[in-house]
């Protein structure tokens, strides 16, 4: 007997016209919402019942239960009172770029798979080098290029492996030595353990007093690693660290890296994407001279998560590293080599159609309303600085270089953790903190779609308060 769906296309229709009334009502009235889920753990599956359904259960009641169970449970990170972590942008146009992708239910591991999903993929990697003035070695025509990953964290991934496969030949994976600053993403140190390296194979390198790497002792590390026969082979550098958007010093590094071969992956999950302005593009500094770079349009560039920007100046080593062809993937256009198959540069086969939601953002915004989209956020953290600046409970503890504003209240760490928890149990906004030379300070990440200079005020108004 063929099975019949409970779902026909008709019901569809109003199910999902429904649901986008629920979403849009949900963005509507977001403002409103304690930012941050106030549930004990285990609360919500409390809620749940314990076995699953026997009988179908009806739509109706299912979306019910969204509101009953799941809502409570919810942070709210697209509200505009949210400046926690860092932003994780999800604008209507790229929802339903999202939703598209998911009525399409491609799948783009090869490129005979979907054309349209690798070509639109390698066409968003090359107008991304154009609006954000990135150097011309990332472009798909030549022996570069990019991709769209799930995450910084995949790129880094895929960047160490790159590397690793570079350096195979004459070096046994013990022998091999990854650098990064102490101010790193964690993703670079679970990128090499996924990689087989031990954790002690990744050298944390000294900051300066910005925190920012500091090239003469990545210089002497790699000397004396290479004396006690250890092969340099990785160096992750980051333009935009997470606990205070510390850029480190990316041409200087480029010069070690060239003397010893080290692969250089360059880290801009989050300030990456603030070059669409020509005014920010120092954040671009030394990316000329560069083997990888990632930036995160799913964190501050309107595009709902997952959408990674993921580019090699050399695509050689990174497809030697990932491509395995069985029997079933083979076909003419891979075998002609024509095209480009994106599953030998990520770790899975599978792979979504994350480029759709990327074109709508682009072309909907315009590269004039990107720029201002930044603007707004930059120009709303300076000002939430200067009036920390000039408060006397509070002070600021690193440059406000984009939209990120990390401070501290003088009272020493216990108080920076009361002003927070202060904060976020009000509900009326939701920040994080992070260490800085070993002290507590908070930080107050500027960012989200629906963010106005009146949230920021209130913001400033509750930390005056809680003062
Ligand atoms: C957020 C962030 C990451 C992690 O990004 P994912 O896409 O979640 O893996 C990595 N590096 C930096 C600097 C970040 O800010």
């Amino acid at each position: 007997m063929p099975y019949e769906p409970p779902m026909d296309v008709d019901e569809f229709r109003r199910a999902g016209h429904a649901m986008i009334d629920w979403i849009a009502d949900y963005w509507s009235d977001l403002e409103h919402r304690p930012v941050l889920s106030p549930v004990e753990p285990g609360s919500i599956r409390h809620a749940l019942p314990t076995a699953p359904p026997e009988q179908p259960e009806a739509w109706a009641s299912i979306v019910a239960d969204v509101d009953e169970i799941v809502m409570p449970g919810i942070t709210h990170w697209q509200s505009p009172n949210f400046f926690a972590y860092f932003p994780a942008n999800a604008s209507p146009e790229s929802v339903l770029g999202e939703l598209l992708s998911a009525g399409l239910g491609v799948q783009g591991m090869l490129w005979a798979t979907s054309p349209a999903c690798t070509e639109l993929e390698t066409h968003m990697c090359d107008w991304m080098l154009d609006l954000l003035g990135l150097p011309d070695r990332f472009r798909s025509s030549g022996p570069g290029g990019g991709t769209i990953l799930d995450s910084a964290s995949s790129g880094a991934l895929v960047a160490v492996l790159a590397a690793r496969e570079r350096a195979a030949g004459q070096w046994r994976m013990n022998e091999l030595v990854a650098y990064a600053s102490e101010h790193a993403h964690s993703s670079a140190l679970k990128a090499i353990k996924i990689a087989g390296l031990l954790p002690e194979q990744l050298r944390l390198v000294p900051t300066d007093d910005e925190h920012a790497l500091d090239p003469d002792a990545l210089r002497a590390l790699m000397r004396d690693d290479l004396i006690e026969d250890r092969r340099p082979f990785f160096v992750q550098a980051t333009a935009g660290t997470t606990s205070s958007t510390a850029f480190d010093p990316i041409e200087a590094i480029a010069d070690v890296c060239k003397d010893y071969g080290a692969w250089l992956h360059v880290d801009a999950a989050f300030a990456g994407v603030a070059a669409v302005a020509p005014e920010f593009r120092f954040v671009n500094d030394g990316l000329h001279r560069v083997d990888s770079y990632t930036l995160n349009p799913h964190k501050w560039l309107l595009t709902n998560f997952d959408c990674s920007m993921f580019w090699v100046a050399d695509r050689q080593p990174l497809n030697a590293a990932l491509s395995v062809t069985p029997e079933y993937l083979r076909n003419a256009a891979s075998d002609g080599g024509a095209v480009i198959d994106y599953r030998d540069w990520q770790i899975p086969l599978g792979r979504r159609f994350r480029a759709l939601k990327l074109w709508f953002v682009i072309r909907s915004h315009g590269a004039e309303g990107l720029r201002a989209f930044v603007r707004s956020h930059v120009e709303m953290a300076q000002g939430l600085h200067r009036r920390l600046d000039t408060h006397d409970a509070y002070e600021i503890v690193a440059p406000t270089r984009l939209s990120l504003v990390t401070f501290r209240h003088v009272g020493g760490d216990a108080e920076n953790e009361r002003v927070r928890d202060a904060i976020n149990e009000s509900g009326r906004a939701y920040l994080t903190h992070t260490v800085l030379d070993g002290r507590t300070v908070l930080r107050a990440a500027i960012g989200a779609v629906r963010t106005e200079p009146r949230h920021v005020d209130e913001l400033f108004a509750l930390l005056d308060q809680h003062a």
